[in-house]
């Protein structure tokens, strides 16, 4: 199979299946290089288990991933070349910030230089510095999160993946933290795919949205399109479009 250039992941022909469930139904995504995709729709429509899917996180029934070109589909997560952030941000409770942030990092033997210069200019882009030595206890929701964001961006990868990174913070950290992965985005010019069921997020965040239901893609377009133009009542409806 050959991936066109410029596309930087690419899933075909997933199936997911848990026991008799079909989660993910035949699903082909392409996503381009420096594109920032936004999977959006209603909880429990496969969401998470696409981005999972992705990230090597679970065992799909069928098809291919290709992350850069390389079929990455059985492939540990550590060999895919992908930072992710979660929900519930995952870090580890017993190590400070500083180590958080180096821990795959020492993991993969980065040499220590390397590794303080890259902590160095990851927390300065995400304002974390003056929280280096504290412990992830003593961080407010929204610090955790800029922790665990910059846990994902010391790795130094092609693509970020995103599950609701935002849905635990309250409304004004949300938007706070909105423009600055937005910005974070438009500074390193990777691919992000950002999942969420919050349709201000993706209206605000993406290059494309990708409207899913029941396991399958709806609609995949630009959010101008996708708001003026939706293809059926589920799109319009869960976008808020007009008419
Ligand atoms: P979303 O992230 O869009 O809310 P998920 O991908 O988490 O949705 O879940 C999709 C569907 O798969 C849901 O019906 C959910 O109940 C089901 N599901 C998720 N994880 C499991 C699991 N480990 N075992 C069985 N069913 C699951
Ligand atoms: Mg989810």
């Amino acid at each position: 199979m050959t991936i066109s250039n410029g596309t930087s992941v690419s899933v075909r022909e997933l199936r997911l299946n848990y026991g008799n469930l079909e989660v993910l139904k035949t699903l082909n995504l392409d996503v381009a290089d420096g594109e920032f995709l936004v999977l959006l729709g209603p909880s429990g429509c496969g969401k998470s288990t696409l981005l999972n899917c992705i990230a090597g996180l679970l065992d799909i029934t069928d098809g291919q991933i290709f992350i850069k070109s390389k079929n990455v589909t059985w492939l540990e997560p550590k060999d895919r070349d992908i930072g992710m952030v979660f929900q519930s941000y995952a870090l580890y409770p017993q190590m400070t910030v500083e180590k958080n942030l180096s821990f795959g990092l020492r993991v993969a033997g980065t040499p220590k230089a390397e590794i303080a210069e890259r902590i160095s200019r990851a927390s300065q882009m995400l304002q974390i510095e003056p929280l280096l030595q504290r412990k992830p206890a003593a961080l407010s929701g929204g610090q955790r999160q800029r922790v665990a964001i910059g846990r994902a961006l010391v790795r130094d990868v092609d693509v970020f993946l995103f599950d609701e990174p935002l849905s635990n913070l309250d409304a004004k950290l949300r938007s706070e933290l909105r423009v600055e992965i937005k910005r974070l985005h438009q500074r390193l010019q990777n691919t992000m795919i950002y999942v969420t069921h919050d349709q201000i997020e993706a209206m605000t965040l993406a290059d494309r949205i990708a409207v899913m239901r029941g396991g399958v893609i709806q609609q995949l377009d630009a959010p101008q399109t996708i708001y003026n133009r939706p293809v059926n009542r589920f799109v319009a409806g869960f976008l808020g479009s007009p008419g």
